[in-house]
């Protein structure tokens, strides 16, 4: 079945068969989204027959991608997606909340949200036979890259800036791409890689040119939706209980229905990408007819990285360079590469933007730990956006809300030491024990 049938530029709108072009749209360099035929999906398959699906991956999805076949023939790529979702409750009740969620990208195979990408970039890299991919990154999506490529026996070539966090740079490494660390910052690696791939014929994975990208990471979204269902099947509405005493039963219980406003998601931005592609994923649901109602996007930035969040507040589409400077290298972006999706998300959700500052970041690397989540700085964002959002009563405590960690924080750990105090060091004696436990 061909269900990928074509591009429309995000900007003008112009629209292109999936021959005419590989990346940005030619007339004013738009990010281009993908147009699946949406008809077609809706014959070949049935909403409850895909969430039947066995498939632990994000390869469930795959009548809903716009590639033919995982890693191409005879191979099959490293399983990633299909994440789990916690109920943190000891956070919830610190914050007030009945209905949190909390879902960890870090259990993806290279310990990020960037692998959805990379494996379904990589798909298409075989699909079109090219024989090098290659990516700008900060650490994350080039390790996604290097580690799906590795699974198939793919070349890959890959730039980052040499201020990249040790391990990934390791990762990268042990997966044997061809790195090559860039003495400058993460938008010089991005354009050094665009000018390198088409003096070289590579493929380019490159974050908001690519945009396959997305179609990735909108598997994340579907996660989502099928999570959501399940949730609203076993507790229902509260909007749906008109008897108050009914609604008092629930007080302390996870099985309190909630709010029947959409459902709130949290999810950190650096360049936009994640935050797009989870709205493509919530848009083709919904004009798929499987989606009642549009979850609300939240973007978390952090204060000194956080073009697309200013864009949002002028209620502009115009994506403002700044220069980035915060812990967490993976958001940390001077020009936003897929800003103005990236606002839209929020704006034609309902959602909103919300800035952090890197002690903020800090302490949520601290809070998520307590319940057992180590998430790097990036990935902590997000939940420092919902502490800001509940203070400021963007959401409500029946609320059914879903932060997404996007990213382990082994991958990280000179910031993860600035979350917490130092361990004591003492004499192998028991008196300097009772000296130091708390
Ligand atoms: C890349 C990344 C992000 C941000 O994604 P964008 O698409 O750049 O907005 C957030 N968290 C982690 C851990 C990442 O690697
Ligand atoms: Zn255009």
């Amino acid at each position: 079945m061909n269900k990928f049938i074509g591009y429309r530029c995000s900007l003008c709108q112009a629209e292109y068969t999936p021959d005419e072009v590989q990346y940005n749209c030619p007339k004013d360099g738009g990010i281009l989204d993908v147009i699946l035929d949406y008809d077609a999906i809706r014959k070949s398959i049935k909403p409850d027959e895909l969430v039947k699906s066995q498939e632990p991956s994000l390869w469930r999805y795959l009548p809903l991608l716009p590639v033919t076949e995982p890693g191409g023939e005879g191979t099959t790529l490293h399983a990633a997606g299909w994440t789990p979702v916690f109920t943190p409750q000891r956070l919830a009740q610190s914050l007030g909340l009945h209905h949190l969620w909390l879902k960890d990208e870090s259990r993806n195979p290279t310990a990020s949200f960037k692998d959805r990408a990379s494996a379904v970039v990589v798909a298409r890299a075989r699909q079109i036979g090219a024989e090098v991919v290659t990516t700008a990154s900060t650490g994350n999506a080039g390790a996604a890259l290097a580690g799906m490529s590795a699974a198939v026996g793919q070349k890959a070539v890959i730039f980052a800036p040499r201020t990249a966090p040790p391990a990934k740079i390791a990762q990268l490494l042990i997966f044997g791409a061809q790195v090559i660390l860039v003495d400058g910052t993460y938008d010089q690696a991005f354009d050094l890689t665009i000018q390198a791939s088409q003096e070289f014929g590579w493929y380019c994975r490159n974050t908001g040119y690519n945009p396959f990208t997305a179609e990735g990471k909108k598997t994340a979204a579907f996660e989502i939706w099928e999570w959501y269902q399940y949730q609203a099947a076993r507790v229902g509405f509260a909007g749906r209980i008109t008897d108050y005493e009914e609604r008092g039963k629930y007080e302390t219980s996870t099985d309190r229905p909630f709010s029947a406003r959409p459902l709130s998601v949290f999810v950190s931005v650096g360049d936009g990408n994640i935050i797009s592609g989870i709205h493509k994923g919530f848009k083709d649901l919904l004009a798929l007819g499987w989606l009642d109602q549009m979850p609300r996007i939240y973007g978390i930035q952090a204060e000194g990285s956080a073009a697309v969040a200013n864009a949002y507040f002028a209620r502009s589409e115009q994506i403002i360079p700044v220069a980035a400077k915060t812990l967490a290298d993976s958001i940390s972006v001077d020009l936003p590469r897929d800003g103005v999706r990236a606002v839209r998300a929020a704006v034609q959700t309902g959602g909103s933007y919300i800035v952090v500052s890197d002690a903020e970041i800090l302490a949520a690397i601290a809070a998520l730990g307590k319940v057992g989540i180590f998430a790097e700085p990036a990935g902590a964002t997000s939940y420092a956006g919902l502490v800001k959002a509940v203070q400021q009563s963007l959401v409500s405590p029946d609320d059914a809300i879903l932060v997404l960690n996007t990213g382990s924080g082994l991958k990280d750990v000179r910031a993860a030491m600035l979350a917490v105090a130092e361990a004591p060091v003492i004499e192998p004696t028991l008196e300097a024990v009772k000296k130091v436990i708390k």
